[in-house]
């Protein structure tokens, strides 16, 4: 049997450099925090907790002043920060650098929409911490849409910027794009809306590559955390050129059964799946055959 690892799988700069910046810090003291988990992959985390890493979540972070705390590659809100300045936390942040331009463009349209009663609007999920984080900084100005079933409550006769999670479906966001705007240009006289393109290149430049490689063996083995959004994402998209695409998170939740007459298989995973892990799949295989 010939086992293929997707070379373009693994770990996004975003997550890279979080990941790099956790163990500096634990290679320098024994006590480091992470604000929630660095990545969605339990796997990854294990390793860093074995090495001191603890995670800590927001009822912890009254008792962790004077301790070092990192800000995981997803951001966080500004309010989070002035709490953590003004209870003696010191911050090391890991906001993505593509995130980070986000919020600051999502500020200054924030600013501008509220001098001509517009609306800031954000396609992403609610709960997910790179929402709550652009949210954040948009002044209570952000209407939140999760899918294109909720663009009823957009006004098309006022300005629009709009934004998305950086992980969304680039179609989708096109959809919604498209459909604000027609709607702009029907209401309103001198149409005022922008689209952002805030969708991350490391997601949709995956796209095309992926689809090759799902094609190119018999099973697709896609290895991603389930909280992974973009994992989600990546894996429909190998399911889709591929049936045979089964999603696992650990190598033992392989089944010997899907391999049965096949002779080749390819392994690939999220932007925040470690190439460590998917070499250990690769091995399991061998092993269960
Ligand atoms: S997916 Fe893109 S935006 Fe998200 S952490 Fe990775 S590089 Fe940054």
């Amino acid at each position: 049997m010939t086992i293929s690892i997707d070379t373009a799988a693994g770990f996004c700069p975003g997550v890279r450099r979080a990941i790099k910046k956790a163990e500096d810090e634990l290679g320098k003291s024994d006590e480091f925090f992470s604000y929630g988990s660095i990545l969605h992959n339990d796997s990854e985390m294990h390793r860093l907790e074995d090495q001191g890493l603890s995670i800590a979540f927001k009822d912890d972070l009254e008792k962790l002043g004077g301790k070092k705390l990192l800000i995981r590659a997803h951001g966080e809100p500004p309010e989070t920060y002035k709490h953590l300045e003004k209870i003696g936390v010191e911050v090391v942040d890991a906001t993505c650098a593509v995130v980070r331009r986000i919020q600051q463009q999502v500020s200054r349209a924030a600013d501008e929409m509220k001098e001509v009663n517009g609306q800031l609007l954000i396609f992403g999920r609610k709960e997910h911490p790179e929402v709550i984080g652009l949210a954040g900084n948009a002044k209570g100005m952000a209407l939140i849409l999760e899918s294109k079933d909720e663009l009823d409550v957009v006004d098309l006769s006022r300005p629009i910027r709009l934004f998305s999670q950086t992980t969304m479906d680039a179609d989708q966001y096109l959809f919604i794009s498209d459909t604000i705007q027609k709607g702009v240009r029907e209401q309103q006289e001198e149409p005022d809306f922008i689209r952002y393109d805030s969708i991350c290149r490391h997601v949709t430049d995956r796209i095309p590559s992926l689809e090759e490689f799902a094609e190119r063996s018999e099973v697709i083995i896609f290895v991603s955390g389930k909280e992974s959004s973009n994992g989600k994402k990546l894996f429909n998209v190998c399911k889709d050129k591929n049936p045979k695409t089964f999603f696992i998170s650990e190598p033992d939740e392989l089944i010997r059964e899907w391999f049965d007459g096949v002779s080749t298989v390819g392994i690939s995973g999220a932007a925040s799946t470690p190439q460590w892990l998917m070499e250990n799949v690769a091995q399991k295989i061998e092993e269960i055959i």
